[in-house]
């Protein structure tokens, strides 16, 4: 196929969510229709639904190089990032009250350093800069005897900025080893390879890997005590209790090991579709790349100077075609993202940022569409703006 058609959608906000694929839809289903048992309950039924954790468990737990027990379901990342963060921090509070963390995380991270700093804990944002990667020996020189948490995500959900988190790791350990090291994974998982060997806790999330909503995974390595945030019957070890959502696991296990069958192709796919996009774009006048050139190829930010986001998000996608303007999880805020404003990215560059989430289902014929459709808005929108 090489032409694609003006009403076909082309969905480029996968950093958001992603479509469920085909072989997830299909792994999921018969938990809903057949295996529906309690993982809890004893006989049958409870078996069959036990046995899609455990393999989904082992599958998590293989990529990530860990054992199968130290993998906990929670019901999506952002539960993972509160349990990671509030639940360290509260098992950790007689050793020390210091955090350290930085601007750009997201919400998630942010939100629950926040609250608690209300219950009395002192957290360290560390400033980034313009691409959004943070500086070691700040992150070193804020580590103090009292410091038990450092979060720092894995790859940022708006510029796509890759931290070293491994090598953070490391680092934050030979200064203050009794300090724990937590990082969101949530858009990296599945779609680098990864060495996460000083991490001791990782998020995930199964919908920014064509895997279901809901249902995201924390890693937490033995020996580490968190305090759960939800209380109740003892499920996932008692870190994490409720009735476990059996198709939700299931689909993050299938979309976790599809994602990991052809992780060099598929990014290799990406990396030629980013390229494509950026080598296509530099036709029209004014654009910015606010995403640093190293970052994860999924992940492009750019911005069309005097074109409010909001308007270039809709004028495509009356063609069509879906974007993001800012971070989708801010739930279609007007006002500059976080993220933006902690890069220092001048004004008029950020209202009229949009983010573009390439996944291995685009083709290069959806990237040149775009553009193409790119090429004529930009300059009709900037006449209306008074700009040519
Ligand atoms: N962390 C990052 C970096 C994200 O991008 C997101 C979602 O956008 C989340 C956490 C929250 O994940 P979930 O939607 O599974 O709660």
């Amino acid at each position: 196929m090489n032409e694609v058609n003006k009403m076909q959608e082309i969905y480029l906000d996968n950093s958001a969510s992603t479509p469920l694929a085909p072989e997830v839809l299909a792994a999921i289903l018969p938990y809903y229709a057949e295996f529906y048992g309690n993982p809890s309950s004893l006989h049958k039924k409870g078996i069959e639904a036990e046995r899609a954790i455990k393999e989904s468990r082992q599958i998590i737990a293989d990529i990530l190089h860990v054992k199968n027990t130290e993998v906990f379901f929670t019901s999506g990342a952002t539960e993972a990032d509160n349990l990671a963060v509030k639940g360290a921090a509260r098992a950790l509070k007689k050793r020390g009250k210091h955090i350290i963390t930085q601007k750009t995380e997201h919400e998630a991270v942010l939100e629950s350093c926040k609250a608690l700093e209300k219950e009395g804990f002192d957290v360290t944002y560390l400033d980034t800069d313009e691409f959004g990667n943070i500086d070691k020996k700040s992150l070193l020189s804020a580590v103090r005897e009292d410091t038990i948490l450092v979060a720092i995500m894995h790859v940022n959900n708006e510029l796509g900025t890759i931290h070293p988190v491994g090598e953070f790791a490391k680092a934050v350990k030979a200064k203050n080893p009794e300090t724990l090291f937590f990082s969101d994974g949530v858009q990296s998982f599945g779609k680098m390879n990864l060495d996460i060997k000083n991490i001791d806790m990782y998020t995930l999330s199964a919908h920014k890997i064509h895997g279901p909503k809901g249902i995201g995974a924390l890693l937490v390595r033995e020996g580490i005590n968190i305090e759960p945030l939800v209380h109740g019957g003892g499920q996932e070890q008692g870190f994490r209790s409720g009735t476990e959502n059996v198709p939700g696991i299931a689909g993050l296990g299938k979309a976790a090991q599809i994602s990991y069958e052809n992780i060099g192709e598929n990014s290799a796919h990406i990396k030629e579709l980013r390229e494509e996009f950026i080598w296509t774009l530099r036709e029209i006048k004014d654009v910015q790349i606010n995403s640093p050139e190293n970052g994860l190829p999924n992940i492009l930010n750019l911005s069309f100077k005097e074109i409010p986001s909001e308007i270039l998000l809709h004028a495509l996608e009356e063609k069509g075609i879906y974007a993001s303007s800012g971070s989708a999880c801010a739930m279609g805020k007007q006002n500059i993202s976080h993220v933006l404003e902690a890069i220092k990215i001048d004004y008029d560059w950020a209202v009229s940022a949009l983010r573009f989430g390439f996944s291995r289902y685009n083709t290069v014929e959806e990237i040149n569409f775009t553009c193409k459709a790119l090429k004529e808005l930009v300059p009709a929108l900037r006449a209306v703006t008074g700009r040519k």
